[in-house]
């Protein structure tokens, strides 16, 4: 068994201009990357800015960091940190920044290499300092190793081949306030999503199970929030926070599983918001699981059965249907590596079975 979970993590309100010090050790010229808007809206983008304005740090913004990164949004933020001197980068708002922040810091470090560096294994995980500062509650991307990212000439998704932990993450719950309830529905599954796929997982241990069933209780005291039967107070959006930091810390343990292979697909060829397409798959993968197993992740996360959970997800999906044809796409594009991480025997059969929820 092993732990290994190097980001130091602070959650709290006012989190940001709380550790100023903090950021300040981590560099003197910041290269800030954020999504178009929802940074600005939500108070993150400007307590950043006023902790390194009020530390003398000059700061470059760079604020078009799309969903679903691509390989070229990062090189040209690079090019951005580059040119100002950045020597620290400072992610701001869902995944999709904080995974781009990871691989900008990257390529800064290794200056001379060239894109397709981001997709060669073997090299070393060297990056220049970063902190994170997550805005939804789905990603865990502030306690994660990990960075996904669009290929625009395949268009497909994945994790690139590096381990990159931040050095420093700041989840500030009130940042969740301005989410949509679509947004917050969606990244609330996809954590849901990290928790069960790492509890159902070959690397499954104490210490996963440690994290990803604490994330599942903490996950189940907000269900009714996302059915929309109850207005989400402040308590309610730290339990958000949490929920996503432990599935974080579970899936930087374990890894995600099919459910996440497959939804890469619903996401790339039909712009199918993460969560969304990833907590369409839970059910077939779950219904796969040991008996035993699977009834403890469903209770854990507050559902009777199967059942509950598929009439749950059907309402906060907004009843997402997808078509058969672009299952069998989803099946024959699953990557290798999520098929090694489910503890059952899975042929295409029993794929095409979880696609297909059969
Ligand atoms: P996202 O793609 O980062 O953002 C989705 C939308 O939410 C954007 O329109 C964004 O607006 C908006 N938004 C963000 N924070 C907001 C707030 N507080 N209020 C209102 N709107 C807000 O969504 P995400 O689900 O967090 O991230 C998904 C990405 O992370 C995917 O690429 C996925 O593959 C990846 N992922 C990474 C890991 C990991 O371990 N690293 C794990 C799972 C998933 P703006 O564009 O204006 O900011
Ligand atoms: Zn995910």
């Amino acid at each position: 068994m092993k732990f290994y979970m190097p980001a130091k993590l602070y959650q709290e309100t006012n989190c940001v201009k709380n550790h100023a010090k903090e950021i300040e050790t981590l560099g003197s010229r910041a290269l800030i990357m954020t999504g178009g808007s929802s940074s600005r809206k939500n108070g993150s983008l400007s307590d950043i800015e006023e902790v390194l304005e009020a530390a003398k740090i000059p700061y470059t913004l760079f604020d078009q960091v799309e969903q679903n990164p691509s390989l070229d949004t990062v090189m040209k933020a690079r090019d951005q940190g580059l040119e100002f001197g950045a020597d620290f980068c400072i992610g701001v708002g869902g995944g999709s920044s904080l995974d781009a922040a990871k691989a900008a810091a990257l390529m800064i470090k290794n200056k001379d290499k060239g894109r397709d560096f981001l997709l060669e294994a073997g090299n070393s995980n060297e990056a220049i300092p970063i902190i994170e500062i997550p805005t939804t509650c789905g990603t865990g991307s502030e306690v994660t190793a990990v960075s996904v990212l669009t290929n625009p000439d395949t268009k497909k998704k994945g994790s690139i081949p590096y381990k990159i932990f931040a050095d420093l993450g700041l989840a500030d719950p009130n940042y969740l306030k301005s989410l949509p309830l679509t947004i917050l529905r969606n990244t609330a599954v996809d954590a849901l999503a990290h928790l069960w796929e790492s509890l159902i997982n070959v690397h499954a241990d104490r210490y996963t199970k440690m994290t990803a069933e604490a994330g599942l209780k903490v996950w189940s005291e907000n269900r009714d929030i996302l059915l929309g039967e109850r207005q989400a107070e402040d308590a309610d959006f730290s339990a958000f926070m949490t929920a996503s930091v432990m599935a974080g810390m579970s899936i930087a343990l374990a890894g995600t599983s099919i459910p996440h292979g497959l939804s890469y697909t619903l996401t790339c060829r039909r712009n199918i918001a993460h969560g969304r397409a990833c907590g369409y798959f839970e059910a077939g993968y779950l219904s796969h699981a040991d008996k035993e197993a699977r009834d403890e992740a469903l209770h854990l996360a507050g559902f009777r059965d199967l059942d509950d959970w598929r009439s749950f997800y059907d309402v906060v999906s907004d009843h997402l249907k997808v078509e058969e044809s672009l299952l069998e796409t989803a099946v024959e594009e699953l990557p290798e590596a999520k098929l090694a991480l489910a503890p059952f025997k899975c042929d295409k059969k029993v794929l095409r079975e979880i696609a297909m929820d059969l």
